[in-house]
């Protein structure tokens, strides 16, 4: 297990490519060279990541299930006795990748499903219907049964604000974990928005939840303050050239004082204001699962 809250949690960006277009997401401002992570990059950084502990997830802004080598990786780290998990979203998913993906043995699956209105679905996810996305996530549950830790993630925006106790019932009759988080602006990213407004924009927040207990990995390996950096701007390092401890050290110093990044003071993200954990990182995976748990966005008041 890891020595340090840092690099308790890892998102790993295999690419920041996608097909879709979520209003939800502002991908489309990204700045930064887009493309996929080569092997020898996923080499280098799963190896010093399963050595250190982390869990990985194959997540950030792109489709992790595009990338050719998503299936083999997610093979490899747990053949390495890693621990990875994936975030997807329906419009990718098909039976055949279905298959391939709980034949790979992620240890979790997060499917991204914005809503159970149709109407609000199809506003917020344009490239699938509804009853698409509801089959094709139905057949990867049914498929996951005992293999895989399945949960949906909704989202509450403007547009479906109370939501949650019927997004929870409906899936929940299924026989499936789900929760609703907030949508937020993605570091000030997400503008022009009929969906979203703005909330504190951390403004009276200085410190990040986040940044204390999760990284974040780009599909060239840099080590960025979070997904929302869009430009790269937020550097800390690099894990093909750094040391896990070298990077740990420079976000320990940088939570020292207040977020030194201009993304982070547009930043409404609700876990920036989870409060730094207390005494040492989880020695073991039943006290980090306990831990991540223990997260609840809904109880982040904004
Ligand atoms: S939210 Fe995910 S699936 Fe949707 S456009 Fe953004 S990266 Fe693609
Ligand atoms: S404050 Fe927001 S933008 Fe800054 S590191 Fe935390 S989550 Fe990312």
């Amino acid at each position: 297990m890891p020595s340090d809250w840092t690099f308790v949690s890892v998102d790993m960006e295999l690419t920041n490519q996608c097909g879709s277009e979520c209003l939800m997401c502002p991908r489309d401002a990204i700045t930064r060279q887009e493309g996929m992570m080569s092997e020898d990059v996923f080499n280098t950084v799963s190896a010093k990541l399963i050595r250190e502990g982390s869990l990985i997830t194959f997540s950030g802004m792109g489709d992790p299930l595009s990338h050719p080598k998503v299936f083999e990786w997610i093979a490899d780290i747990r053949k390495k006795n890693g621990d990875v998990g994936i975030v997807i979203n329906p419009a990718s998913l098909h039976e055949r990748i279905s298959q391939r993906l709980i034949e790979s043995r992620p240890n979790s699956i997060t499917i991204s499903f914005p809503s159970i209105h149709k109407e609000i679905f199809e506003k917020l996810c344009p490239t699938i219907t509804f009853e698409d996305a509801l089959k094709r996530t139905q057949e990867l549950v049914d498929l996951s049964r005992e293999n895989a830790g399945v949960r949906i993630a909704g989202i509450k925006t403007d547009i479906n604000s109370d939501e949650s106790e019927q997004f929870a019932g409906f899936w929940n009759e299924l026989d499936i974990r789900a929760d609703m988080t907030i949508c937020h602006g993605r570091g000030g990213n997400l503008k022009d928005s009929d969906i979203y407004g703005p909330k504190a924009f951390g403004l009276d927040s200085e410190m990040c939840g986040l940044f204390q207990f999760h990284t974040f990995v780009t599909w060239e390996a840099d080590v960025l303050a979070c997904c929302h950096d869009l430009t790269g701007a937020t550097s800390i390092g690099n894990l093909v050239n750094d040391t896990v401890s070298v990077i740990a050290e420079r976000k320990q110093n940088t939570l020292k004082d207040s977020m030194p990044f201009p993304v982070c003071r547009q930043c409404d993200e609700p876990l920036r204001y989870y409060p730094s954990p207390q005494g040492p990182p989880p020695k073991s995976r039943k006290e980090r699962i306990r831990f991540f748990r223990s997260i609840s966005r809904e109880k982040i008041s904004l």
